[in-house]
């Protein structure tokens, strides 16, 4: 996976590419980062990139050409379909781990990040395969959003994660929540660790999770299992823990 990201502030992206999982991604050559300035593109005298909205009103708009040119620049080498060029907006599609697991799939991923009042809107139109927005929220700018998406896309990775299983059955991948987890000691201040964990009866332990995934989601996102095709035994549990809440 190629990342390549265009902003006005690369040096935001030092310490989060730079360590923990993302770091150790890159050394493993399992992906490759390329964060540009795309101000080195700008054809203005004075290397502006933004400029006053047309019709009045407050707040600057990054301007066509140095996103363009930029974009043209890191696109000329190759016509790869496996491309997406992603433009950071609070108006984009919300991001969720399906899309994670979608950008997941390209070869490279290209992030826009716009800052003070957004974009020009031809770049909206004729340069970018998707817009992403990470939440209904305003942020001043779209770095921390292209963040979380390399952070997410790249644990789903082959090989990035030492334990391949771990991202199969994180929240949102399987459709629930995940279950709890517990580790030593079994007992901390008179708060115990469920027997069935201890039992080393590894049909039990798994269907103890899986119930526990069940009511977590009912409990906290109850939205997730609208929808959901379920299971006999999956809809006896939900009845019974539908009754208890
Ligand atoms: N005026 C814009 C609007 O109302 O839609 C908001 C502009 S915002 C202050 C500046 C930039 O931050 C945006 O162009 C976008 O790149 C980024 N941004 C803000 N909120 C975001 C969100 N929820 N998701 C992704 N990017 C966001």
């Amino acid at each position: 996976m190629r990342y390549d990201v265009l902003t006005l502030f690369p040096e935001m992206f030092t310490g989060v590419l730079g360590n923990s999982i993302l770091k150790k991604a890159e050394e493993k050559n399992l992906v490759s980062y390329n964060v540009v300035d795309f101000r080195q593109y700008s054809e203005d005298k004075h290397n502006r990139v933004d400029d006053y909205p047309y019709g009045g009103g407050g707040g600057m708009v990054l301007t066509p050409q140095p996103i363009f040119d930029a974009i043209e620049d890191l696109t000329k080498e190759s016509t790869s379909n496996q491309r997406r060029i992603i433009l950071l907006c609070p108006q984009g599609e919300r991001y969720t781990q399906k899309k994670a697991e979608e950008f997941a799939q390209a070869e490279q991923l290209i992030f826009i990040c716009g800052h003070y009042e957004g974009y020009d809107e031809r770049i909206r139109q004729h340069l970018v395969t998707d817009e992403v927005s990470i939440g209904d929220y305003v942020l001043t700018g779209g770095e921390l959003g292209a963040m979380v998406i390399i952070d997410s896309v790249t644990r789903l990775l082959t090989g990035v994660l030492g334990n391949e299983t771990s991202a199969v059955t994180d929240s949102f991948s399987t459709g629930l929540l995940e279950y709890p987890h517990y580790t030593r000691p079994v007992d901390f201040r008179g708060l115990k660790v469920p027997e069935v964990l201890l039992s080393g009866h590894h049909k039990n332990i798994e269907e103890w999770r899986h119930q526990e995934a069940i009511k977590r989601t009912l409990e906290r996102r109850p939205d997730l299992l609208e929808g959901r095709k379920l299971s006999k035994r999956e809809k006896e549990w939900l009845e019974a823990f539908k009754g208890n809440l």
